[in-house]
């Protein structure tokens, strides 16, 4: 028995109109995109999956799945019911998508509610759809990495390879800030990759947000006087410390920048979150000297002194007088003024404050930005880059599931913006689910898919950190803003 989609349903679905869904029973394997018990959304594969959001490249063989209640995740080949609708032109790549699923097998009677009548292997199903069943794997081995990398990219002198939005190294997280936790390789897979720099944030706010259960991060108490203040210190601290124990360089110049390579690390050292500065304007000044904070984000889960966000309701109209100040000192010390997680208000009055480029380095694009997305929409994103400055596109799988995705991801940002607005923000280690690009190696990978796509190896250079050099050249020496 076996395939993924059953040929009733494909059949029925080639036949109907527009959103039109059939009710369908599937049968595969769960592929979560983050490491639960259980989860209310993941995908439905062919085949065993090898790693968490582990997903076959061709979207004919998986399905984007939304169930009704939680789905345990126990490794089992498991049935559902729901929904099935084909999606003809989805940003993510996605074509089928359950919805309303349940899951009908139980694993004291895998028979139960099992019905013969719609089997068919996935096979038949892409054969309908015109697709080659090709059976590649989805997860990238060293030898594609290779491979890609004697296809791709040459460094160039003066124009750094850079992701604009990082965690890597396990630098964040609650109980590893405070409990002086391991970290992770960094500088070692950034050489392996051919990344020179990355934007490497700390995050001051987590003490007072959690994972919802519909899997939002949001906040739920207030900071105590002084708390924020303190584990963005401690947080500052362990950043140095991963730097010192893995060799790499800090970027404190628009020099620095230029002259960065992969072959000596280096990073940009951020804040997500204004947070720790409580509402205190001269404390960008000591970040800027104690820590060459040199990359600032003003909001991200919390509505905080400075404006509000995206994730929760406006309490301020957008920016605060505070946070108009903070921009006019980041913009006179020299640090990047980052807008990501804040309302498309904050944007517009941060684009009015601002002297010098904004960065909003970690988002995608969307037609219509759902309430409470991370998403931009177009106009959101021509205030960005109206400023000079760019947005850097992120890499969840759960909305681009291969590095193909990611890169029609960016040409859809380019199309709107231009491509010396576009940069990459993985976020890495900081997304709640899996990424499409979670590991430095696969930069070259990257790269390729992009090539790929069309974007020329010039307008690849931009993206992938010359248009970041722009910018922080702009924000950093005077008079050239
Ligand atoms: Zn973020
Ligand atoms: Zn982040």
């Amino acid at each position: 028995m076996g395939g993924v989609l059953k040929p009733v349903a494909i059949a029925a679905l080639e036949g109907a109109a527009g959103d039109e869904a059939v009710e369908i029973e599937i049968e595969g394997w769960i592929s979560p995109f983050e490491a639960e018990p259980a989860s209310r959304y993941f995908a439905l594969v062919e085949e065993s999956p090898c790693c968490i959001g582990c997903l076959p490249r061709e979207a004919a063989r998986r399905v984007e799945v939304f169930a009704e209640d939680d789905i345990a995740i126990d490794g089992a080949k498991v049935r559902l019911r729901g929904r099935l609708h084909r999606l003809d032109h989805d940003d993510a790549g996605w074509r089928f998508q359950l919805r309303e699923a349940r899951r009908i097998d139980t694993r004291a009677d895998p028979e139960a509610n099992f019905t013969r009548r719609r089997v068919l292997h996935v096979g038949a199903m892409a054969g309908l759809t015109g697709l080659t069943a090709l059976g590649l794997p989805g997860c990238t081995t060293p030898a594609d990495v290779a491979a890609a990398r004697a296809q791709g990219l040459q460094p160039i002198e003066g124009t750094p390879t850079v992701d604009v939005h990082s965690h890597d190294g396990g630098l964040i997280g609650l109980a590893r800030v405070q409990g002086h936790g391991p970290f992770r390789p960094l500088a070692e897979p950034m050489r392996d990759g051919g990344m020179a720099v990355v934007c490497l944030a700390i995050v001051s706010d987590t003490p007072t947000h959690h994972l919802t259960p519909d899997h939002r991060i949001r906040p739920f108490r207030d900071p105590a006087p002084g708390e924020l203040q303190a584990y963005g210190q401690l947080s500052f601290e362990r950043l140095h410390a991963l730097v010192k124990a893995q060799g790499l360089a800090i970027v404190a110049t628009a020099d620095d920048l230029r002259r960065a390579r992969s072959d000596r690390p280096s990073i940009v050292v951020s804040a997500e979150g204004g947070d720790f500065l409580e509402g205190r304007v001269e404390r960008v000044d000591q970040a800027y000297t104690q820590w060459t904070l040199r990359h600032l984000q003003l909001t991200h889960y919390r509505v905080n002194e400075l404006g509000d966000i995206q994730t929760e309701a406006p309490v301020h109209g957008g920016l605060t007088p505070v946070g108009a100040e903070v921009i006019r000192r980041c913009n006179r010390l020299g640090i990047v003024v980052d807008v990501a997680h804040g309302t498309y208000e904050l944007v517009q009055q941060a684009a009015a404050v601002t002297t010098r480029p904004l960065v909003l380095s970690h988002t995608s694009l969307s037609p219509k930005p759902a309430a409470r997305s991370r998403l931009i929409s177009p106009a959101h994103a021509r205030v960005v880059a109206d400023t000079g400055g760019l947005i850097g596109i992120w890499p969840p799988k759960a909305r681009f599931p291969d590095l193909p995705a990611l890169a029609t991801g960016m040409a859809r940002m380019v199309d709107v913006v231009g491509v010396d607005h576009v940069a990459l923000g993985s976020d890495m280690r900081g997304l709640t689910g899996p990424s499409v690009f979670d590991s430095y190696r696969d930069l070259p990978l990257l790269s390729k898919a992009m090539l790929d796509h069309g974007f020329s190896a010039d307008e690849v250079r931009r993206i992938l950190g010359g248009n970041y050099v722009r910018v922080f050249g702009a924000t950093l020496e005077a008079g050239s803003g």
